[in-house]
């Protein structure tokens, strides 16, 4: 396995793949790995030739300092985790590599990038765009794998692929959860082992939601859900939203869209989780 710090390096080691016709996987990461990350690498290495897995904690994604500060960094690990995968090509680039000068591009996505995380966290999927737009310039991957886990991003990146004309195919992976429910998270790391107890409960909750989504209409199940997670003393919800899975418009009916999906984001002491649930 080849470890890149330059962008030049990975082009060069990159290009005679390319030449010869060889599949480039691609799996953009912020390092800090657990096994829904290497799962996406798992696919990955099925379906090509070469397996490129990025690491880089990209601040401009960040809304919030405190976030960008505590993220956790564990590189050592991640490598020889990546190795055992038989990962091809890590690129683990710094902030100079990536960032010679801030890059001032502003994409505009209409609603996708308007409503949830990007209500709430403003700046970061253009933050997102810019750094995956980077990274597909740099490796020129035939097929990108993002996890179902950050539904809205995946919706983005597809839209930013779409809009840029990029020649590469957008593979969706399925959520990987702990055994108890809980979606793996790099961030989960930073729960107390109180905390970690209790985070199960927001997937459950989930899947309670999806049980009654045949009774109940979109507003009153965002109303239970809502209801479920405030009781929760522990549980602070930013957000919980019924949106059609292809637009992210909200739901009024469930009849009006082909699936609907339940996008849901909660503080668990100063940690932020979000999750979501196919409902139909
Ligand atoms: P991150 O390092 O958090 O930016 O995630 C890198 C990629 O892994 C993104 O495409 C995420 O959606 C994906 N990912 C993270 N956690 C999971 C998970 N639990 N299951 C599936 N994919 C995930």
């Amino acid at each position: 396995m080849e470890i890149f710090n330059t962008i030049i390096t990975t082009q060069s080691y990159l290009a005679p793949f390319k030449k010869n016709n060889k599949t480039i996987g691609f799996v953009p990461t912020m390092g800090a790995l657990h096994q829904g990350h290497l799962a996406l690498v798992k696919q990955a290495k099925a379906e090509n030739d070469i397996v490129v897995v990025s690491i880089f904690v990209n601040p401009i994604q960040f809304n919030n300092k405190e976030d960008l500060l505590k993220y956790p960094r564990t590189f050592e690990t991640d490598a020889s985790l990546l190795e055992a995968e038989g990962c091809d090509v890590i690129f683990y680039p710094d902030e100079s590599q990536m960032y010679p000068e801030p890059d001032q591009s502003v994409y505009d996505f209409g609603l996708l990038d308007k409503v949830m995380e990007g209500k709430f966290r403003p700046g970061h999927f253009n933050g997102v765009a810019i750094v995956v737009k980077k990274l597909f310039d740099i490796v020129l991957p035939d097929k990108a794998y993002f996890g179902e886990k950050d539904y809205q991003q995946l919706q983005i990146i597809k839209a930013l692929v779409e809009h840029k004309n990029i020649p590469v195919t957008i593979i969706p992976c399925p959520i990987y959860r702990e055994d108890d429910g809980l979606a793996m998270s790099s961030r989960n790391m930073r729960l107390t082992a109180e905390e970690r107890k209790v985070a199960p409960f927001i997937y459950q909750t989930l899947l309670q939601a999806k049980d009654k989504s045949n009774q109940l209409n979109p507003n009153e199940l965002t109303h239970w859900v809502i209801q479920q997670i405030e009781e929760n003393s522990m549980l602070t919800l930013e957000y919980f939203e019924i949106v059609d899975a292809a637009t992210l418009l909200p739901v009024i009916n469930f009849n009006d869209c082909q699936s609907s999906i339940g996008c849901i984001a909660v503080f668990l002491g100063d940690v932020r989780l979000i999750d979501n649930i196919l409902l139909e």
